[in-house]
């Protein structure tokens, strides 16, 4: 795999800070003087950074198919033998569903100690019901592609990761050709990471103009009015990346926590100016690969698989959105509709889509699930768009701790470059 040199990889990183922290505060500035002068809004916002910031996000998108295809073909391909897959993809399967589970209870406690519905005022007009999603049955049938090409032209994520984990076997058993096709696979996956090279040298002014321009549109009376349920929620995404995931770490993998959680600062700025795990995978995989240590196999496999299914961040959004909304409607939440809060949270952030405002929409299909009021919504919407960017960074986390802890129990794991500064 194509190295990058330490220093200019500690340079880049220091850029896009300063991307980071100049686009808060530009968008503050932005926000608190764009009603006496409109223009920030429509020209500097509405035009520079948009076209900036969508054109840098565009281009993260734009390697997510290729790197996935080829990364995870390439990864199985030189497995030595097919168990291993299946143990791999069992360990991550299994901690990806015990940290979501942790991460809704965590929240829902928090929100049932902390009531931040109560006395919150309810002015919610009548809302029309989205459409249900797919029954689960669908679903499971719809994770095998009919069209290969299809699944790749809608970034349909799971069909990806099927065909590529199918090819790979399928070249792993194939003999001398599948050796001459995996050689070529990891060729062409040296070329992709170098692509991922390319457009993250306009990163610094990419997350500038992303960050920028989604600060200078949040509502900050809004958050006022509900800063009880928006405080909570944040505090509850930085109990699982401060404290939960480091103690997996240190108690399941038998790392030190330290080096992942200093190493992840790259990755956090792309998931919180993005606010998307999809756009923010190419990152992630290359800190898990190549600053953390993470073999090819378990991360080109662990770490598209929970940016498409591992949603903690969004687990723990919706398990408080609705205590809240049913506080708000002074519902009394009985044990068994708990219960399914876990569940259907659990199941929803599976579903949900490693893109902008995914959760929220999913958020309507716990509501009905639960029997609360959709209305809801409408309210917690409002200052959404901070908190998605929040739990983007709690979602990309979870993913690259998974990817430690199976590559760490599989001996899949270089600690000498995971120590590294
Ligand atoms: N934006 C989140 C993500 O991409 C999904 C969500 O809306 O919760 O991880």
């Amino acid at each position: 795999m194509t190295e990058q040199n330490p220093q200019a990889a500690s340079r880049q990183t220091a850029y896009i800070l300063i991307g980071v922290l100049l686009g808060a505060v530009v968008g503050v500035l932005i926000n608190l003087f764009k009603a006496q002068m409109p223009w920030l809004d429509t020209v500097l916002v509405g035009v520079v950074f948009k076209l900036l910031g969508d054109i840098f996000r565009n281009g993260l998108m734009l390697m997510v198919v290729p790197l996935v295809f080829f990364s995870l073909m390439g990864g199985v391909a030189s497995l030595r033998n097919i168990g291993e897959l299946g143990r791999v993809g069992g360990k991550t399967v299994a901690l990806y569903m015990v940290t979501t589970v942790i991460s809704v209870s965590i929240a829902l406690s928090l929100a049932l100690w902390i009531e931040p519905g109560v006395g919150v005022e309810n002015t919610m007009a009548p809302m029309a019901l989205p459409s249900p999603p797919p029954p689960l049955l669908d679903q499971l049938i719809n994770m095998v592609p009919t069209n290969p090409v299809q699944a790749m032209a809608t970034m349909n994520m799971l069909q990806i990761i099927v065909f590529a984990v199918l090819m790979g076997v399928a070249i792993l058993m194939a003999g001398e050709p599948g050796k001459r096709v995996a050689s070529m696979v990891n060729d062409i996956n040296e070329v992709v990471l170098q692509l991922v090279t390319i457009i993250m040298m306009f990163a610094p002014i990419g997350v500038f103009a992303l960050l920028a321009k989604a600060i200078a549109e949040l509502g900050f009376e809004q958050i006022g009015k509900l800063i009880v349920y928006f405080v909570l929620v944040l505090t509850a995404l930085s109990i699982q990346l401060l404290v939960v995931f480091p103690i997996l770490l240190r108690t399941v993998g038998g790392v030190d926590p330290r080096p992942w959680l200093r190493k992840m600062r790259e990755v956090w700025m792309y998931a919180f100016s993005t606010s998307s795990s999809n756009a923010t995978l190419p990152v992630t995989m290359r800190v898990a690969e190549q600053r953390m240590g993470v073999h090819n196999q378990v991360a080109a496999f662990s770490i598209p698989l929970g940016a498409t299914v591992n949603m903690n961040g969004t687990a723990m959004m919706q398990g408080i959105a609705c205590v809240f909304i049913a506080q708000l409607y002074g519902i009394d939440l009985t044990l068994v509709q708990l219960i399914t809060v876990v569940g259907m949270a659990t199941i929803a952030a599976v579903g949900t889509a490693g893109v902008p405002s995914a959760g929220i929409v999913m958020l309507a299909s716990v509501l009905t699930q639960v029997g609360l009021p959709l209305e809801g919504i409408a309210l917690v919407l409002a200052v959404d768009r901070l908190l998605d960017m929040a739990r983007t960074v709690v979602n990309v986390s979870g993913d690259a701790a998974v990817s430690l802890i199976v590559a760490r129990s599989e001996g899949e794991l270089d600690m000498e470059v995971y120590r590294s500064p």
